[in-house]
């Protein structure tokens, strides 16, 4: 990977990739896979994007932003040779872990009958009720899969026909309740859904908690039970929940090396400034420094408001278009927090097993709610949801023999809080680690050493301001047809050459590689019609 920015050697490629984060990277591979000459360009020192593992302290790792691979599918994994090129996993059978105040966990993993029972051990209700509801999910995804791995019909064309014939024969074959089930749904507030599905609260604040982590939403607002469903068709695309050896940061490091094996250049430290559009055509890249990379395809897996608005300009594009652009909704932050701890801190009721599993706190929707609302206004809620992880415990080689690192996200934190970060900072990482402990009361005698990322200090190292993970909410109005953008969900940015690769393309957010892949297949496609 070159650094260097005064090199000045070949600047003609047939394609230019922005971005060297996962997304930008798959594409990359499969580019350079059909026998593209492809360069990447990324302002970052590494590749990876939000999927980076590095150090909190000497000899304790963990993966900086994104902790947790769910939909990435098998099949990038084998086109792209990822394990070939370091690719291992540490798992990818996690159980999701309820925690509960009193030790009465619920557990939701591939053991439908330990599910079972300690779903029902909050409500007797609640056992078949999951069995109900687990089975409609599962039709629900069925119905959504192949619109989510293969990418939308175009709008016109065979494809396009046999597409929205296989739909209408998916749906059809529902039958008529389940059908009015997922109409009711589409619509829903998760909340409505679960108040509708049972009757324990931690079940619902769990469920609640899955559908709005990493959305601008909470439990009460529309569209969020569609998220849900949404959430668990990316996962069944994927290969299970877990982590690769070496955390996020060895998938974007083993898919740097893919593409470059595949012939791929990656040049970091390169910002691009402007992408250079004539006569309605892509014709490369502009960098900060003034460099010049010509190519007629580019590939960006920024922001689309940002691509097509700041870098490419409004003026090459349609009125209708820039407006639909400039309406994307982009909001939502979150923090990290990473600690080094010196053991396990003990969970109550705690089996080995669970300590491997991902863990939420979220007691009841109204808690995830209060999250939402105090961010909305700019506060700090005063009982944080969250999503704890312990990479270490099935990957012991990050961080020294018998000790851990711990991974935590916590959703709905404003970007800008009242009072300021630097006064807030303290007492906000206080509440996180009180909070934890109230389920593990040695957490804070363990902890050696810690790394906290606010909004803004993410920003700063990730530079996604206060846009959320998406580069997109993802609510009904933006997915699928409406992702990003009305009439752009093909890739298409609306000038000739010029494609969108990053998650707030379809199918979105996670660490899917899918705007990736099917962006390129989509270029691809498209230069071969031309
Ligand atoms: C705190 C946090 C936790 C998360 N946790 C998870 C999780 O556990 N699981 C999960 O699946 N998802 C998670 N996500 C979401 C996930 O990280 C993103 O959806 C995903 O990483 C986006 O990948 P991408 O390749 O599309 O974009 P990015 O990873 O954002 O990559 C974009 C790249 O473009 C580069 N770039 C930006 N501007 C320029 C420019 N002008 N010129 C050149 N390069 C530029 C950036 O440096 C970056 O490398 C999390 C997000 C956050 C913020």
């Amino acid at each position: 990977m070159s650094t260097d920015p005064l090199e000045q050697d070949a600047l003609q490629y047939d394609a230019i990739v922005i971005g060297a984060g996962h997304n930008g990277l798959v594409a990359a591979g499969y580019l350079a896979k059909a026998g593209k000459n492809v360069v990447v360009l990324d302002s970052a020192e590494v590749v990876g994007g939000a999927a980076q593992t590095a150090e909190i302290s000497p000899d304790y790792q963990v993966s900086t932003a994104a902790h947790l691979v769910s939909g990435f599918p098998r099949q990038i994994e084998k086109d792209l040779k990822l394990s070939k090129h370091g690719l291992a996993w540490a798992t990818k059978d996690m159980a999701t872990i309820a925690l509960d105040r009193d030790g009465k966990h619920i557990v939701l993993s591939s053991d439908r009958k330990t599910d079972l029972a300690t779903i029902a051990a909050h409500a007797s209700h609640d056992g078949d009720a999951w069995k109900v509801f687990e089975g409609r999910v599962a039709k629900y995804v069925k119905l959504l899969k192949p619109l989510l791995d293969r990418g939308l019909p175009t709008a016109s064309g065979e494809r396009a026909t046999r597409a929205a014939t296989m739909l209408a024969l998916r749906l059809e074959k529902m039958g008529p309740a389940d059908l009015r089930a997922f109409l009711q749904l589409v619509p829903s507030s998760v909340a409505a859904l679960l108040d509708r599905s049972f009757e324990g609260d931690l079940i619902k604040g769990a469920l609640s908690l899955q559908a709005t982590l990493g959305a601008h939403a909470g439990p009460n607002t529309p569209g969020t039970a569609f998220s849900l469903i949404y959430g668990r068709t990316q996962q069944a695309i994927g290969q299970g929940l877990g982590y690769p050896v070496g955390g996020t940061g060895a998938l974007t490091e083993a898919l740097a090396s893919a593409a470059e094996a595949l012939g791929a250049r990656i040049r970091l430290e390169s910002p691009v400034r402007e992408i250079i559009v004539e006569n309605g055509q892509t014709k490369g890249v502009r960098l900060a420094d003034g460099t010049l990379f010509e190519a007629p395809i580019v590939l960006s897996s920024i922001d689309p408001k940002t691509t097509c608005l700041d870098l490419v300009g409004a003026r090459h594009f349609e009125t209708p278009a820039v407006n639909h652009v400039s309406r994307i909704k982009m909001k939502g932050a979150t923090a990290k927090i990473n600690l080094a701890l010196e053991g396990l801190p003990t969970f109550e009721n705690f089996s080995d097993r669970e300590y491997g599993g991902r863990l939420l706190i979220a007691p009841d929707m109204g808690t995830v709610e209060r999250s939402f609302t105090a961010a909305k206004r700019g506060e700090l809620t005063l009982e944080p949801v969250m999503e704890v992880v312990i990479p270490s415990y099935h990957d012991p080689r990050l961080a020294p023999m018998g000790h851990h690192v711990m991974s935590v996200i916590v959703p709905n934190v404003p970007f800008e809080v009242e009072g300021g970060w630097e006064a807030q900072k303290e007492p906000f990482v206080k509440r996180v680690i009180d909070t934890i402990a109230e389920y593990a009361p040695d957490l804070g005698d363990k902890i050696i050493a810690g790394e906290v990322l606010t909004p803004p200090e993410l920003d700063d190292r990730f530079g996604w301001g206060n846009r959320g993970w998406h580069q997109g909410n993802m609510s009904f109005d933006q997915l699928l047809a409406f992702r990003p953008a009305p009439g752009m969900a093909n890739y298409e940015a609306g000038v000739s050459g010029l494609y969108l690769c990053g998650v707030g393309a379809h199918p979105g957010g996670g660490l899917t590689g899918l705007p990736g892949k099917l962006s390129a297949e989509a270029a691809l496609v498209a230069e071969k019609r031309s």
